[in-house]
């Protein structure tokens, strides 16, 4: 069993992705060029923003974003404590310090309680000034919008959503990426929508950053690349990944719609005496990025991950540790002794990811599902 099934997505749609790689080749044009400008407007019209910069990767992409709004040395930054390390990596890369920030327990999505009580922090006790809040949409989730634009309005903080395993998912109907200020996304393979390598963009509707991400992004160019104005990077998304992807845009809805049904038949045949079942009703529509439960302790999660692998069930766990334990981050633990990370410290320690993708069969679901039942009732 596969935890992500690319190999069988790929089968299924060998002739369409095959086609589009082919293109490429035969037309010997690998960087930029009509593939790349075609799929940043197909993707920035399924986000409903004006403008997508495609990039290298999901972490460029926050940089860029951070970079074009101008966040640097002496800001703070407002990241969630339970997410992926380039999330808290991308504000250390442009000068700014990540203040970390608990979630919520049922959508392990950034606390708007938290948040505030951070902001309030950081301008009573330090030199720093509040900029920005990155909110991670994180396992396919949206996260809450209204709430975290309250105290962003509040605070004159730009939002910067990370989207990286959002993208597909809506909010009140909006979709992922369409959230922030500015939005960041990763088309890393086993992310919702996933090329064949490394990926990334940038969605946002102001011009002015816009222009300047287009122009950071290929060595701060001016006119052209030669004429250079400003000090950049080299991130492109090459044209090969703008054919894989724009094949798998043409159903990558589908396989949204069938990843929200095998949720919904996970959530039903996991037994909830045994294990906390992700529920995402109302306002929110998930890519399903993961699909994680909670188990009851950390001991009986780590038995459960063996006896599944035992099964030939793969599981992971996302993620081990908080962002502020990461030794990476110890230059700012004495910020971080001040703040409280209750909730995230106790989901590191009882989440489980289970498989999820489109092509997992409901035999699949129900097979790791008896096995969870089984192995929590004994
Ligand atoms: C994957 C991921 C990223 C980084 O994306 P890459 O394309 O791997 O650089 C950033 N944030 C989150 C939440 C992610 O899951």
């Amino acid at each position: 069993m596969e935890f992500r099934d690319l190999k069988t997505q790929y089968k299924k749609h060998k002739d369409n992705i095959d086609a589009q790689v082919q293109e490429v080749i035969d037309c010997a044009s690998f960087i930029s060029g009509k593939k790349v400008t075609e799929l940043e407007e197909k993707l920035s019209e399924y986000v409903g923003r004006k403008h997508c910069i495609t990039c290298g990767n999901g972490t460029d992409a926050l940089e860029l974003a951070l970079m074009a709004i101008g966040i640097g040395t002496g800001d703070a930054v407002f990241v969630p404590d339970f997410t992926f390390f380039a999330s808290g990596e991308a504000v250390c890369r442009v000068g700014a310090v990540p203040i970390f920030v608990d979630i919520e327990k049922d959508s392990f999505n950034i606390s708007a309680e938290s948040l505030e009580k951070a902001i309030e922090y950081v301008r009573k006790c330090t030199d720093l000034r509040p900029r920005a809040v990155i909110p991670v949409d994180l396992f396919g989730r949206p996260f809450d919008y209204d709430a975290i634009k309250n105290i962003s309005e509040k605070y004159d903080l730009f939002i910067v959503e990370d989207g990286a395993q959002g993208f597909g998912g809506k909010y009140k109907g909006k979709r992922a990426c369409s959230l922030g200020d500015i939005s960041a996304t990763s088309f890393f393979p086993a992310k919702p929508l996933g090329c064949y390598g490394d990926g990334g963009a940038i969605f946002t509707d102001n011009d002015e950053w816009a222009d300047v991400i287009r122009s950071i992004k290929v060595h701060g160019k001016g006119v052209d690349k030669y004429d250079n104005i400003r000090i950049g990077m080299n991130s492109r998304l090459d044209t090969i990944q703008a054919g894989v992807l724009l094949s798998k845009m043409t159903f990558f809805d589908e396989e949204i719609v069938r990843c929200n049904e095998v949720a919904e038949k996970y959530n039903l045949y996991i037994d909830e005496k045994y294990a906390i079942t992700p529920s995402i009703t109302g306002d929110y529509y998930s890519s399903w990025a993961q699909y994680t439960i909670l188990l009851g302790n950390k001991k009986s999660r780590d038995m459960l991950i063996n006896i599944l692998k035992k099964e030939g069930i793969p599981s992971m766990i996302y993620y081990q540790k908080p962002m502020h334990c990461q030794k990476a981050f110890e230059g700012y633990k004495d910020v971080y002794a001040c703040l409280d990370y209750i909730v995230a410290e106790d989901i590191c320690n009882r989440c489980l990811s289970l498989p999820m993708s489109a092509y997992l069969s409901d035999q699949e679901i129900e097979c790791i599902a008896i096995q969870i039942n089984k192995t929590m009732g004994e």
